[in-house]
């Protein structure tokens, strides 16, 4: 179909999109607490006519919109969750609390969602239109910050029936997102051990926080004989108490666990279990063990990923004025300036490419797109997208809705998240969704290729990261 009516639909609806976008942003609620998210979502999704599901997999602030019938079925994801302590006033170049100790949309996840509710109202109306046909599906993704939603969704089921799922962040750049990253189990251990005054009886105390510290010691001589591309990141979530006068009897410590697959994952995992066992011995203490989340690897899509690109290029980026310029100018002053983008890490030509157009990283908005290069690269991060991935051809990209290397998680994301800035590259995202997807519903042979590229990469099939009955809980112990 006409790429132009689709971009027109979104831009006649800019409005609602970006409104959604800000309610978003000023509700900032946490993984698994987005219910003033998950309810304006699903009333927005019921006023524009799509078939509403609330409460999937359980999962209170899960949701989706559909729209039509058959095939293809296209999914399009959606996150909205926030970050905590990043409260920030939107549109100033300073750090500038808006709520003591209030949250903040640190990762874009008021974007994210907006633009791609914006990519399936367009997908919709289109269809309505009679000049595409098919089923469009907005899943509301809730947690990714602190518990990985998506896992649970498809661990539950959900996913497995689409054609493609395709999904986009905000970023820096406008580029596609290529390669693997990694798979992730995060744990908690909770040490049981014997309170004892220090000075008076620490013979009859056992103490929990010393098994913590054995714990974390033996995890450290654990690193050298890791596999390549696995790490292990932790917290310790309390040691006890703030009396050094008492043998801690309980300790708690939380564990991410990373490998390049989820057998690899949970192999390391076990290790790092052996290890808790020989700290209660070494104390005589007990432990307890409790998963908190896992996300798989990400599995590419290069049929997708072409197709995406490809629309990338269609989609016109957007233009400045100069008081944007100049916001963005300030905001990119409050840090060193830096190379942008993924594709930089890993590959040379794109590097050389990106270092030419931003004169070294000095560019304030990076309004180019960064030339795609399929690849298989491993990135050591990881995102509950790759549990899509393995489930359905899937494909994911970005747009600069942020200044140029904006920190990850900052209060710069936050403050640029509710202006015109952001608000356009939302807008860029959801027209290349939209188009991306109006391609693969016209073209059963391109699904049909990435189908045939997903079986190969799939092969092994999806190992799920999360036992069955892990229930997803609010938490927020950080991003994954
Ligand atoms: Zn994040
Ligand atoms: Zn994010």
């Amino acid at each position: 179909m006409d790429k132009q009516a689709l971009y027109n639909i979104i831009e006649e609806n800019a409005g609602i999109i970006t409104a959604l976008s800000d309610k978003i942003w000023d509700f900032a609620e946490l993984s698994m607490e987005e219910y003033q998210s998950a309810e304006y979502y699903c009333k927005l999704l019921g006023q524009e006519g799509f078939t509403v599901q609330r409460q999937l997999c359980d999962i209170p602030t899960a949701f989706s919109g559909s729209f039509g019938s058959g095939s293809p079925r296209i999914g399009i994801l959606g996150e909205f969750d926030a970050l905590s302590g990043l409260s920030q006033v939107p549109g100033s170049a300073q750090r500038q609390c808006g709520v003591e100790g209030g949250n903040g949309q640190g990762c874009g996840h008021n974007l994210l969602g907006a633009a791609s509710f914006g990519a399936a109202l367009a997908i919709k109306k289109a269809m309505e239109a009679g000049q595409l046909h098919g089923t469009v599906i907005f899943y509301g993704c809730p947690g990714e910050e602190g518990c990985a939603g998506k896992t649970f969704m498809a661990r539950d089921g959900m996913f497995r029936d689409l054609d493609a799922a395709l999904t986009w962040h905000p970023g820096d750049t406008n580029e596609i997102k290529v390669g693997a990253s990694a798979a992730c189990i995060q744990v908690e251990y909770t040490f049981h051990g014997t309170a004892a005054h220090a000075a008076n009886d620490p013979f009859n105390g056992r103490s929990a926080l010393d098994a913590v510290e054995l714990m974390h010691v033996g995890v450290q001589f654990l690193r050298e004989h890791m596999p390549p591309n696995s790490s292990i990141h932790y917290s310790i979530t309390d040691g006890g108490g703030v009396s050094p006068n008492v043998v801690q009897s309980g300790a708690k410590t939380i564990f991410m666990v990373r490998g390049e697959t989820v057998r690899k994952a949970k192999a390391l995992l076990q290790r790092v279990d052996n290890i808790a066992k020989g700290a209660a011995l070494m104390t005589d203490t007990t432990f307890t063990f409790r998963q908190i989340d896992g996300t798989a690897s990400t599995l590419g899509n290069q049929v997708l990923e072409q197709v995406m690109y490809d629309n990338l290029c269609q989609t016109p980026i957007p233009t400045y004025t100069q008081q944007e310029r100049e916001f963005a100018h300030a905001l990119h002053a409050t840090y060193p300036p830096e190379l942008p983008g993924d594709l930089v890490k890993v590959n040379p030509t794109v590097r050389a490419f990106v270092q030419r157009e931003t004169d070294g990283g000095k560019r304030d908005i990076n309004d180019f797109i960064l030339p795609y290069y399929p690849s298989t690269a491993y990135s050591p991060g990881s995102t509950d997208v790759g549990d899509v991935s393995w489930l359905t051809p899937t494909a994911q990209f970005t747009t600069a809705t942020w200044v140029s290397a904006s920190p990850g998680h900052s209060w710069q994301n936050v403050s640029i998240g509710r202006t015109s800035i952001a608000h356009k590259g939302m807008l860029q995202a959801a027209k290349v969704l939209a188009g991306t997807a109006a391609d693969l519903m016209e073209n059963p042979a391109l699904l049909a290729k990435a189908r045939a590229e997903f079986q190969e990469a799939a092969a092994e099939g999806y190992d799920c990261p999360i036992g069955p009955e892990l229930i997803p809980a609010p938490q927020n112990s950080g991003s994954m």
